[in-house]
This record gives C-alpha cells, structure tokens and sequence, in this order.
C-alpha cells in the first residue's frame, strides 16, 4: 500500500509513512487507495489482537509481521484479557480504553506504534538513529514514553504545556524510567507545542545529526490504524450481547481533541463497519463544534483551561485528513484550508462538504460543571465511575435526541488521573496531594487505584526542563549534539 500526503501526491510506502510520521510538506499520510470495505461479519468473535492484525494488514500490507506484531505488542501490557472492554450503562455502553500502562485510551496505539517503527526501519534499511518528537495535551506524552522506553535505535522527547496537565499527568511524564527518554514542559498551551514541533519537523535538523526525526502524535498514520480495531471490537461485543443485530448501526460518542480517537472511527465506517452516526464531543473549547456545525473552523477564541485538559485544544490536527476524504481526495483545497488556518486562523469550507461531513458526524459541547454533573449522575445510578473527558462525551450524548441505536461512549481515561476534578465532581472537598486524593477516591467508591498510578507516588522526578517556545529548535538541536558527543551513549536525562 502506497501513502500520499493531503497536500501533495508525492508517493511513500507504509514504513516510510510510518518512520516520518509528518510528510514533507507539512501534510499527513493518507492511503493512495483506500482499503475497499468488507462485512464486519468476517471480525466478529475474534479476540482483540486477531481483529488488530486483520486491521493492520489492510492499511500496512508492506510489513511482512504484522501478526506476530500485533500479539507481541498487546501481550501482558493490559489489565483485562480483552483489552478494550465494553460495559453496560443504562441505555448507554461505555467503552473502556484505559486498561494499558498509562490509563489512558492512548496506550492501546502507543502499544504498537514502537513495533510498527522498529520493523519500519529494518524494512527500509535505515540506520540513522530516529528521534520522536510529540507534544502532548498530557496522554500521549506518557502512553508514547512507555511505549517506546529502551526500543534500540529510537529516542523520544515529549512537550508538555507548563501548567496545563494534571498533576498525576505531568508525574508520569517527569518520572518516566528508560535511558532513551526525555520529557520537558513548554511555555504556552498544547497547540503552541503542537506548532513548535511541527515546524522543526517542516524546517528539519542540520545535516550532520546522524538522526531522523518521527513523530508519535496522531498525526502518524501508525497512531491512526490500531484506533480503528475497538470500534470493530465493541460492535463484535455487542453482536455478542444481543444487543445489535448483525448490520444495524450503532453510533459512538467521542471526546475529542485532536479528532484523531474519532477519524479511526470514520475510517472503521468506510470499511463497512455499521457506524449509525459519530458524536464528536468537546469541553469548552468548542472550535470543532462551531465548524461541524457551521463550516466555519476559527480558532481565534478564547482557550480555556478545563478539568479535561487533554481535549484543550483549538487546532485539530486530524481533521485535516477528514477534509481530505470527504474532499474528494483533492490537495489543493486542504492546502488553501491548511494555509488560511496558518496566517488567519480560520477556514471555510463549501456548504455541499459541510453536508457531506454532516451526514456521518453530529457534534455537541460540554462545560466542566455539565461534565462534573455527568460524573455523579453516572456514578449515582450506575456505580461506574468516569473521568471528566469520558464525562464531557456522556454530557453530550444527553443533549443530542435519542436515536434508537445503542450509543457507546468512549471512555479514553481512568478517573484517577484526574481525582480532582472526580472529587469535586463528587461534592467532596480535594485539597490533598494528587496521591492523597487517590486513596481518598478509593476509600469513597471503594474502587481500587490503578497499579501503574499507585507507584507514582514514590517514583522520583527525573525530568525539570520548561522551555520557551522561541527554543525549542535549539533545544532539540542541542539533544542531538549532546548524543553525539556521548559518543552513542544515551541521554538519561
Ligand atoms: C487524547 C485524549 C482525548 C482526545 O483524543 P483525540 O484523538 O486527540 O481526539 C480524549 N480524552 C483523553 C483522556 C485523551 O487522552
């Protein structure tokens, strides 16, 4: 399978589109042709890795491993034997995505993105070292650390907005163990990283570095592809439940950021998966609401901070390649979108796409405290405990009209990283330490603490950088330097 990016048709293989994670041009990978649809039927009751490796050869057909692959990747790295459970909530199914490593739904794409790169550089014959760049709204940094901790030949650098994670969130990131890791925070918010790293990626590193750069955000199509397997294994689940009979649609609430979690889906519906229609759900900062309601993207608004931090984002990468498919696969019009984004901030697209896009995707907004009442409604009469981004997406299922079809909610976080927003939530005061307000969510809905998030606690800091965003170049540029002088011996930071 060849790649093209969306802004030009230069051609690339799946392992070069996976090593670069960026094209050239500043766009991002797209299948040349893509994978023709099939009946669902042919993945149902399989496990979760047999789906995943039927998924990854329609997309990666290049790699020759790719079922060793995907069960290596999943083995012994989740806390439940299927890996993305489905639970019944009333009327609703929540869809569990954080039983991996870091707790949240980023690990299930994180688990397999080093595999994926390791294969990809053997394929290709590189030898460079590759260095991973990836700003983080505060998961993806440490799904993406833990995930490629120690692979040989790769190093990774992630950028946290400086005040603008959670504190359970940045402990994971400063306290990553691994010699090839590196973490530091950034001086802006979350789309001020995204740019900062995307530039370097569109300027590159001086020749000389023996070092190629990568990226592990959502923008890698390596990211993208294993998203798309736990919409196939939650409508396999629910075919299983009797809750769905074979064909019917079903729809899925996500809540959503960089719109990456919620175009896997899409791409699970243009394989033929029955996908009734997407929610994309957003907190207060609503830029993709206004857009898929209007046509009218404009980021030039205020950017809040929200108690669901890894949604605070006003520049939504991935819908870059949505405009790109529902465009007719036409370059030039995502160029001028892309471009005007850049030195206005805004776009508009034409009235029959905006229909086109409103055909498969409804969109609704939600505000911390309708995410707080989410959380201790659903609490209250389930006795299911959510986080406040899988509360933003319950909020916003309320809104919408009931459609007759099972709706399932993504669930892309474990409360405890974010006890307290979850406490308050809960009408409890949380002025204790994060640690603290991890037990004092314990002891109040006796739930356990995930293990990965007890040992925080004790885990000491390795990483203090802040670094402003004028710096950055230098900064990565220094890193490399700094390899070499060592001689190939790693930075442990
Ligand atoms: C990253 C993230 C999201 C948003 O996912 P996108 O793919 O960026 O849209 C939602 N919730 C949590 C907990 C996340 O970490």
């Amino acid at each position: 399978m060849q790649y093209v990016s969306t802004r030009s048709r230069s051609q690339v293989s799946s392992p070069e589109a996976v090593l670069r994670g960026l094209a050239p041009d500043g766009g991002l990978y797209m299948p040349l042709s893509f994978p023709k649809p099939f009946d669902p039927s042919a993945l149902t009751g399989l496990s979760f890795t047999e789906m995943a490796s039927r998924i990854f050869a329609l997309f990666l057909d290049d790699f020759e491993e790719i079922p060793a692959l995907a069960a290596r990747a999943y083995r012994g790295k989740f806390d439940c034997p299927d890996v993305t459970p489905l639970r019944k909530a009333g009327r609703r199914y929540i869809l569990e995505l954080f039983h991996g490593p870091t707790c949240a739904f980023k690990d299930v794409a994180l688990s397999v993105l080093p595999h994926l790169m390791t294969a990809a550089m053997r394929h290709t014959g590189r030898s460079e070292e590759i260095m991973i760049l990836t700003a983080t709204s505060g998961d993806t940094g440490k799904a993406a650390m833990e995930g490629f901790r120690d692979v040989p030949g790769i190093r990774i650098t992630v950028f946290y907005p400086y005040g603008g994670v959670s504190p359970v969130q940045e402990k994971q990131m400063t306290s990553q163990a691994g010699g090839n890791v590196r973490a530091a925070a950034i001086r802006g918010n979350f789309d001020d990283a995204q740019t900062a790293v995307k530039e370097i990626f569109t300027k590159g590193l001086p020749a000389g570095t023996g070092t190629v750069l990568s990226s592990a955000n959502s923008i890698n199509i390596g990211r993208l592809v294993p998203q798309i397997v736990y919409y196939y294994k939650a409508y396999s689940d629910l075919l299983a439940a009797g809750a769905v009979s074979p064909g019917s649609p079903v729809d899925f609430t996500v809540p959503t950021g960089n719109f990456g979690d919620i175009l896997a889906g899409f791409f699970a519906k243009k394989l033929g998966l029955p996908v009734g229609r997407l929610i994309c759900a957003s907190n207060a900062n609503n830029v993709l609401t206004d857009f898929l309601q209007t046509g009218l993207y404009d980021r030039n608004r205020p950017f809040y901070k929200t108690t669901s931090p890894s949604m605070d984002i006003l520049v939504s990468s991935n819908l870059e390649r949505l405009l790109f498919m529902i465009g007719g696969e036409d370059c030039g019009p995502v160029r001028e979108y892309m471009d005007s984004l850049r030195t206005s901030g805004s776009f508009r697209i034409p009235a029959p796409m905006r229909e086109n896009i409103q055909e498969h995707f409804s969109a609704g907004f939600a505000g911390d405290a309708a995410a707080a009442r989410a959380i201790a409604d659903v609490w209250e009469k389930e006795r299911i405990l959510i986080d406040p981004h899988t509360a933003v997406a319950w909020a916003v299922a309320d809104q919408l009209p009931d459609t007759g079809r099972p709706n399932v909610i993504l669930s892309t976080a474990s409360p405890y990283k974010f006890p307290a927003a979850v406490l308050n939530a809960l009408g409890q005061d949380a002025a204790a330490d994060p640690f603290g307000l991890m037990d004092q969510l314990s002891r109040l809905t006796g739930t356990p603490v995930p293990k990965p998030l007890a040992s925080l606690k004790s885990a000491p800091v390795r990483f203090t950088d802040v670094v402003r965003k004028e710096d950055l170049y230098d900064y990565v540029v220094s890193l490399t330097a700094g390899s070499r002088l060592q001689d190939g011996a790693s930075v442990t930071g």
